[in-house]
């Protein structure tokens, strides 16, 4: 049976990594100091005999009993919200916490996979983003600690490939959304649900022209397991391409909630707030096979019914 540490497995999508390797056969230990996490997300997991939950701060030395074939390093805070709040423990997940990771991967001979993101491309001026764009970053606005973080983790786990022969994987996540992401997580479409649901006003940054392409995380889990198990050393986007302005969103939400009283206001736009994103997943089709199969309705309908459930 794989042994396969997770960072950051009680969060969002480390807790969904969680079901599906535990579902795969593998021993899965799961790692998470609970900053931005929920021990609840993994809660359904205790008791299974190849699941455990370590709490520990993987800025720390990072011990692990026995041998271990796969390390996801997926703990950092995502949401803006959380890394404005908690900018120097961003910088040290990001820095100290994948040095510790990657260590332990040698220690061990264990793959390496970080979760990067699709930050590393800044305020892009190439649309969409393919993997060989380098990124346009502001390293000193406040965005940059989560910015910053995510490429220099990027540019260690390089070096332990190449230096160290270490085998690893990089993925960079587009925005991704479902069940597990919290009610005051603050990403876009978190918060319109929660407004929307609980008619308070639907808040959309700027004039709400500005894009993402949100991808579903049954689709991104996928992906993940797809080039976890690939022999691709380069980053590899996984996302949804499927581009949408923020207004949009707003307006799709408030419709699929047609009980709602809420109403869309427009408040200003965070600094270094990306005009424009959207995933090129050429490179992730013709490697992985991968592309995302759940649309935006059907996945915005089952994060509904998540929140729906998660308020009363
Ligand atoms: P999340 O906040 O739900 O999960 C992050 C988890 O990491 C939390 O459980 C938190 O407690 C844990 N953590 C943070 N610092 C830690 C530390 N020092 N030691 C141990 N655990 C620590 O966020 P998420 O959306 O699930 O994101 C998970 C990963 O995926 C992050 O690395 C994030 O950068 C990346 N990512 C996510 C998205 C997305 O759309 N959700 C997009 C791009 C990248």
């Amino acid at each position: 049976m794989p042994r396969t540490l997770i960072t950051g497995g009680a969060g969002f999508l480390g807790s969904h990594l969680c079901d599906r390797f535990v579902k795969e056969g593998h021993d899965v230990i799961c790692m998470d100091n609970l900053v931005t996490g929920n021990a609840d997300n993994v809660g359904h997991l205790i008791g299974k005999p190849n699941f455990s939950f370590v709490h520990y701060d993987v800025t720390n030395f990072i011990h692990v009993d026995g041998q271990l074939d796969y390390i996801l390093h997926f703990a950092s805070p995502a949401s803006p919200i959380d890394y404005l709040k908690l900018p120097i423990q961003t910088l040290k997940v990001g820095s100290l916490g994948t040095h510790k990771a990657l260590g332990l991967a040698k220690a061990k001979n264990a793959r390496f996979f970080l979760a990067s993101t699709s930050e590393t491309y800044g305020d892009p001026s190439i649309h969409p983003q393919p993997e060989t764009y380098w990124g346009n970053v502001n390293p000193i606005g406040i965005r940059g600690v989560y910015d910053e973080a995510k490429r220099f983790a990027e540019a260690l786990t390089m070096a332990y490939h190449r230096y160290h022969g270490l085998e690893t994987r990089i993925i960079r996540i587009f925005n991704t959304y479902g069940e597990r992401m919290r009610i005051h997580d603050g990403r876009a479409i978190p918060a319109f649900i929660t407004q929307a649901l609980r008619d308070e006003d639907i808040t959309v940054f700027g004039d709400g022209s500005q894009t993402r392409s949100v991808c579903y995380v049954s689709d991104l889990v996928e992906g993940i397991y797809r080039l976890l198990l690939s022999d691709y050393s380069n980053p590899v986007n996984i996302g949804n391409p499927d581009e949408v302005t923020m207004l949009e969103l707003a307006k799709e939400i408030k419709a699929m909630i047609p009980e709602s009283k809420s109403e869309i206001v427009f408040t200003p736009l965070p600094q270094d707030d990306p005009q424009v994103r959207q995933p090129n997943i050429t490179l992730a089709k013709s490697l992985l096979g991968w592309g995302p199969k759940v649309d935006r309705k059907s996945g915005l309908e089952k994060t509904i019914k998540y929140f729906k459930a998660a308020l009363r």
